[in-house]
């Protein structure tokens, strides 16, 4: 057997063993955003993965995670210095980690960037990718949840900004009105409920999902659009 063959068989599969639930729902911000924005329509996918542990798939689409990663850690340490040259005190995505306990569910997050400034206090996302209305929900959760869920935080109004290699988008303190604040709190109530939502199977989900076949036999590998269709109409 080959030094590869060998590697290879060794990544165990997942299995319905590897299937744990959690004691409660936990629901990271990130698992919210694109279906607030309309961008995804599985709400099973972030039903399931808040009710369990799982061995996941990388569910990557083709994604380079590597490059990703650098370009964003790039992003963030320019921001922050651009930040810290207009005096903001900036802490930076660990520093930032919240956890936010309901009776539900506990919802986290770890914004990227945190700036203070004795006029002004910010909460900022890095983007890597093409601007998306998701990206926009999720900065307004943050600015929801940190004075909520962070002590040193607690009581402070923010603004959100996202912030892309070659713009920003800025986002206004008074957007996170009661009616922002319902439609996310009862998206965590849904999604936290014991009884589990319709699944959406599409290739364009199901590619990004790290959700195996084994918990979700719906999954979808190929896509429609790769399969030979011919009319003689056009
Ligand atoms: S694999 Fe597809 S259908 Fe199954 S949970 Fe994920 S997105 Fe939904």
């Amino acid at each position: 057997m080959s030094k590869l063959a060998r590697k290879k068989s060794a990544i165990p599969l997942p299995t319905e063993s590897s299937l744990k639930p959690r004691k409660s729902p936990f629901i990271w911000v990130t698992w919210l955003t694109k279906l607030l924005a309309g961008e995804d329509q599985c709400e099973w996918a972030t039903w399931f993965k808040s009710h369990h542990r799982f061995d996941k798939l990388s569910g990557d689409g083709g994604f380079d995670q590597s490059k990703w990663q650098m370009d964003h850690a790039e992003l963030i340490a320019s921001t922050k210095e651009d930040l810290i040259g207009s005096e903001y005190v900036v802490t930076v995505e660990n520093q930032n980690g919240f956890s936010f306990r309901g009776q539900k569910a506990t919802l986290s997050g770890k914004p990227d960037l945190i700036a203070v400034r004795e006029d002004e206090n910010l909460i900022i996302d890095t983007k890597t990718g093409a601007p998306r209305l998701s990206h926009d929900l999720q900065v307004m959760i943050y600015m929801w949840a940190v004075p909520l869920a962070t002590p040193r935080f607690r009581g402070m109004q923010f603004d959100g900004m996202v912030v892309y290699k070659d713009t920003s988008r800025r986002i206004k303190a008074s957007r996170i009105d009661a009616k922002f604040v319902d439609r996310v709190t009862s998206l965590i109530k849904q999604v936290a409920a014991a009884e589990c939502p319709a699944k959406a199977p599409s290739f364009g989900e199901c590619r990004f999902c790290p959700i195996p076949s084994v918990h979700c036999p719906e999954r979808i590998e190929v896509s429609e659009a790769n399969m030979d269709c011919v009319t003689n109409l056009f």
